[in-house]
């Protein structure tokens, strides 16, 4: 079938005839549950086996606020292969690919349904106890064994042209690396911060930083990202934790995962502000999130060194003091990186429902200056950070 995007009956039609998944007399229901800004994602259930699907089609145009610009359906094939490659490095902390259709660019997967979108969950004021040790566990083994440590670097130069991901990657550099620092037309904020915002564009230090983080985003090629791991790709329960939608995916700098999951902890941290009134509960919260923030890194760089001493493929990596620079230096990136995605959720384009859906402007205003000030902070600590802890001290100076 030559590209076309699927109507809700073609859907139907397609998932009907899928080897293995349905009964012969399955009666199947549909339901388009995308946010279709760049892909339609389709719910297909049999109302008699209970059986069901996820049907995730890349859309050729991205759509953002009324504007439409093309983007290449290859996302769709780079999200089913990292979501394979992910399976088989970390078993059950991605769905499940039953099918990939190239042609129209459609992923069958797994239905996470009975998990919830981890931002919604943080908003809600819900606690994810067992979330640091699975997205700890499944960074490290994703990143170790994508990297040079983890494989042989000959077949990593091969997989490495398998995740080129130039028109993704672009969407990154501009969002996140350049826009927010400049008066540019793609900015979004709150008018009640403006002179936050000029300080920012004025702000050489802080662009110096930056330059420096857009430069190894875009040359250091040390594993496989997932490229958008913020709470919003995050489905979760108390006991399951999936990471979804790696369209984004391709050679990076490791902290640049984990900055994105500590970047959208610390956004929800400033997003308290709207939502829980009680200031005695509020603190209660914020000190969980500080301490998820401080259990991802322990449970990233633990695992991260097991797998070092256990599967290194490289003699040269054995070499004394080469590890612990190494971990200093993800460490660094993850907080780096971590500002840069603060900053661009208030100052740029797209921004975060922590933040975005608190009614009052007046303390959304408040919410906002909280979370540009830990991310210029973390920016600015970035090269000189020696722990975790400097984060979690940041975070408390300015909430
Ligand atoms: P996009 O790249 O357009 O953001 P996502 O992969 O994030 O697409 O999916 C958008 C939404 O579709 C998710 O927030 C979720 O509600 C739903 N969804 C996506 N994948 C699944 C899945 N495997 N199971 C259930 N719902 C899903
Ligand atoms: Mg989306
Ligand atoms: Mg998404
Ligand atoms: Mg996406």
């Amino acid at each position: 079938m030559s590209y076309h995007s699927l109507s809700l009956e073609e859907a139907i039609r397609y998932a009907a005839n899928l080897p293995g998944i349905f009964p012969e007399n399955a009666d199947l229901q549909v339901r388009e549950i995308g946010d279709g800004n760049l892909n339609l994602v389709f719910h297909i259930k049999d109302s008699r086996s209970g059986a069901s699907v996820i049907m995730k089609q890349a859309l050729p145009y991205a759509k953002v606020v009324g504007e439409s610009w093309p983007l290449t359906l290859d996302r769709a094939r780079i999200e089913s292969e990292a979501l394979q490659l992910q399976e088989s490095l970390c078993p059950g902390l991605v769905p499940h690919v039953y099918a990939f259709d190239q042609e129209l660019a459609l992923t069958v997967m797994e239905d996470l349904s009975d998990h919830i979108i981890m931002r919604k969950g943080l908003i809600e004021g819900n606690r994810y106890p067992l979330f640091a040790e699975h997205v700890g566990k499944f960074m490290a083994h994703t990143l170790f064994y994508t990297s040079d440590l983890g494989m042989n670097q000959q077949a990593k130069k091969q997989q490495v042209k398998r995740f080129v991901n130039p028109e993704l990657c672009k969407i990154t550099e501009d969002l996140i690396f350049d826009d927010p620092y400049t008066d540019s037309s793609n900015n979004n904020y709150n008018p009640l911060i403006r002179e936050e915002v000029e300080k920012l564009w004025r702000d050489e230090e802080l662009h110096l930083e930056v330059a420096l983080l857009r430069e190894s985003f875009l040359t250091h090629a040390e594993a496989l990202l997932h490229g958008d791991l913020h709470t919003g790709s995050i489905f979760i329960t108390p006991e399951s934790t999936k990471m979804i939608d790696p369209e984004f995916a391709y050679y990076g700098p490791m902290g640049f995962d984990i900055g994105a999951v500590v970047a959208n902890l610390l956004l929800n941290y400033a997003g308290q502000e709207g939502w829980i009134k009680d200031a005695g509960q509020r603190s209660e919260f914020r000190q969980y999130l500080l301490d998820t923030v401080r259990d991802v890194w322990g449970h990233f760089s633990r695992n991260f060194v097991q797998l070092w001493e256990r599967d290194n493929v490289d003699r040269m990596a054995r070499t004394p003091g080469y590890r612990d620079l190494y971990m200093k230096k993800i460490l660094r990136d993850t907080i780096g990186f971590a500002g840069c995605k603060m900053v661009r959720r208030i100052v740029g384009l797209a921004h975060v429902a922590d933040i975005d859906t608190i009614a009052d402007p007046q303390v959304r205003a408040h919410a906002e200056t909280i979370a540009l000030n830990i991310g210029k902070a973390l920016i600015k600590l970035n090269r000189k950070a020696e722990s975790i802890e400097e984060v979690i001290a940041i975070a408390e100076q300015y909430a």
